[in-house]
C-alpha cells in the first residue's frame, strides 16, 4: 500500500467532474487518511471523498424503499398480527383506531387515527387514506 502524504496522488471522487479521478493530497486528516484533495482535473480543491465509499452510498440510496413499500410492509405486519374482524366500511359507521375496515375500492384498511369527528386515516395494502365516518 502507498503511503499517502500531502503532494502526493490519491483517487477521489469529485463532485465538480461527478467522477473519480486523480487529486493531489492538500492536506491529511489522519496519516493515512486525506483531508483535502485537489482535483487534477478542474483544479477544485474539496475535502476527500473515498471513491469506494461513493458507490456504496448510491446503492443504498437504491435499495431504500419507496413510501408505497414502506406502506405495503406496514399493512402487511399489521395483516400478520390482526386478530379481530374486519368491519365493512360505511361512510354512516364509526370506527375507532384499530379497527380493519373492508371498503368496496380499496379493499382491508387497518384505521389509524381519527382526524375529526367525520374522518379516520386509514392505512390501504398500498396507499393511506382519508375516508369519512360518522355521516348521519
Ligand atoms: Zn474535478
Amino acid at each position: 500500500m502507498t503511503t499517502l502524504a500531502v503532494g502526493k496522488d490519491v483517487l477521489s471522487h469529485c463532485n465538480r467532474c461527478k467522477l473519480n479521478l486523480s487529486h493531489i493530497i492538500v492536506t491529511m486528516k489522519d496519516d493515512d487518511k486525506p483531508h483535502k484533495v485537489k482535483c487534477n482535473t478542474c483544479g477544485a480543491t474539496h475535502v476527500f471523498k473515498d471513491p469506494k465509499k461513493v458507490t456504496k452510498k448510491k446503492k443504498t440510496t437504491r435499495k431504500r424503499t419507496t413510501k408505497k413499500e414502506s406502506i405495503n410492509d406496514d399493512w402487511n405486519k399489521r395483516m400478520d398480527t390482526f386478530k379481530g374482524e374486519e368491519i365493512s366500511y360505511s361512510p354512516k359507521g364509526s370506527y375507532v383506531p384499530g379497527d380493519l375496515i373492508d371498503h368496496t375500492t380499496f379493499g382491508k384498511g387497518f384505521v389509524e387515527k381519527k382526524i375529526d369527528l367525520n374522518k379516520i386515516e386509514v392505512i390501504f395494502e398500498n396507499d393511506i387514506k382519508i375516508l369519512v365516518h360518522n355521516i348521519q
